[in-house]
């Protein structure tokens, strides 16, 4: 069976992928990771009044002149409404406080001398400036915030800032996880020859609650067939999404594969990559199943590029793909018949951005992914050498 290349199996998953969980309405404060449900439309214009941008004096441009003195006819401080400005006057005013009739322009309060009631401008700028006119943030009848769009702080104080105080937001999915191995135990177990801690459940687990997902997890299934079937069978009825590790290579010890495909269906199975090349996509009784390969970097790199937009787009998510960026190689690098993504890093250097990579890239080296804040691609065949361009995505 050839593999899928990359693109190919993110696109086929991505149209696989539909939205499951219904809508809640929520407080703003709960509803900061979460998918909005709706489309929000401001009914009021941000700022909903002409504002100072400074600290200083108001006045009108027409009437005052650079280098003369005039009385400050009244004291504007923010949140106060003051009386309309004075023919010949200005008026003291701080930021966030509303421009008074008739005054349109701010001169800031280091460009005028101030003492005893007079004010002489000693520098004037262009009329309107310092003024933040009303609704130049949001205008009334816009779009604040998207269906489909996740509510980051900034969206949420978006939300605040037009009165909102709640907002209908997508439930959150439900994913159940598994690890699969007779090798693996947990953590507080005395580890005895021949067995692994199940650091994988703890990856998938971070790695799903920081997506702001649920998730049940249901434990260590034995290398066994009928085993991995009731697992499965069990995960499918919980949640709305099964994620497995482990169990999906040709091995004779890997099960999950023959299961899946007993219960459901399989929709995607091996990509041409590395690590991750035995990730499968399945359905069981209508919940998709994504079965992650068993070694730690493999988990993470095809959790990273398979699970992570397949939740994002069930969850209702708009945008689900991460950003590719561009870096300069600091290695020379062969890739192979697959596409090959590295644990590297990112950093500054001379006006560039500069990749690294970590020494050992093998699989099962967990380290590397502690280490790395990128994933650094090279295409099937490709060859780097230092100073080349490499693509890659940031891990955070
Ligand atoms: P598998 O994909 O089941 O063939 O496992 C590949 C490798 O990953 C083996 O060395 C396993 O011991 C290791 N592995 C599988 N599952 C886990 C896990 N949950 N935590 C840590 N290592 C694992
Ligand atoms: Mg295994």
């Amino acid at each position: 069976m050839d593999l899928l290349p990359v693109e190919d199996a993110v696109k086929a998953l991505l149209e696989l992928a539909r939205p499951v969980t219904g809508d809640e309405r929520t407080s703003l404060d709960q509803s900061f990771g979460r998918t909005s449900a709706e489309d929000v439309f401001a009914q009021i214009d941000v700022p909903s009044f002409d504002n100072s941008a400074m600290d200083g004096f108001a006045g009108c441009h027409e009437d005052v002149s650079e280098g003369m003195s005039y009385s400050v006819s009244d004291r504007i401080p923010a949140g106060r409404i003051g009386q309309p400005l004075r023919k010949n006057s200005l008026a003291r005013i701080f930021t966030g406080a509303a421009i008074p009739e008739s005054a349109d322009t701010v001169i800031v309060q280091e460009d005028v001398e101030f003492s005893s009631g007079t004010a002489r401008i000693k520098k004037l700028p262009k009329k309107y400036s310092n003024v933040r006119r009303r609704g130049h943030d949001i205008t009334s009848g816009s779009k604040v915030v998207s269906k489909g769009e996740f509510l980051s702080s900034a969206a949420v104080a978006l939300l605040a800032s037009i009165g909102e105080t709640s907002v209908k937001v997508k439930t959150p999915l439900t994913v159940a996880i598994f690890s699969t191995g007779d090798e693996l135990v947990l953590p507080g177990e005395a580890l005895k020859s021949a067995q692994s801690y199940n650091s994988n459940r703890f990856l998938i687990y971070g790695l799903l609650r920081s997506m702001g997902l649920n998730v049940i997890d249901l434990g260590i299934v034995p290398d066994d067939y009928s085993q991995t079937l009731a697992m499965l069978l069990q995960a499918g009825e919980v949640a709305d999404v099964v994620i497995s590790s482990g169990g999906v290579s040709v091995g004779e010890e890997d099960h999950v594969k023959a299961a899946v495909r007993a219960l459901g269906s399989i929709n995607i199975w091996k990509v041409a990559m590395k690590p991750g090349k035995p990730f499968l996509l399945g359905e069981i009784n209508g919940k998709p199943l994504l079965g992650l390969p068993g070694n730690p970097v493999s988990t993470f790199v095809s959790f990273f590029v398979f699970a992570k937009p397949f939740l994002k787009a069930t969850q209702g998510l708009k945008e689900v793909a991460s950003n590719e960026l561009y870096g300069v190689s600091s290695f020379d690098f062969q890739a192979g018949s697959r596409r090959e993504y590295l644990r590297g890093r990112h950093r500054a250097e001379k006006g560039e951005t500069l990749i690294e990579k970590y020494a050992h890239q093998g699989s099962s080296v967990l380290s590397s992914l502690k280490w790395a804040n990128c994933l650094a691609i090279v295409d099937a065949a490709q060859q780097i050498k230092i100073g080349d361009p490499i693509k890659f995505i940031e891990l955070n």
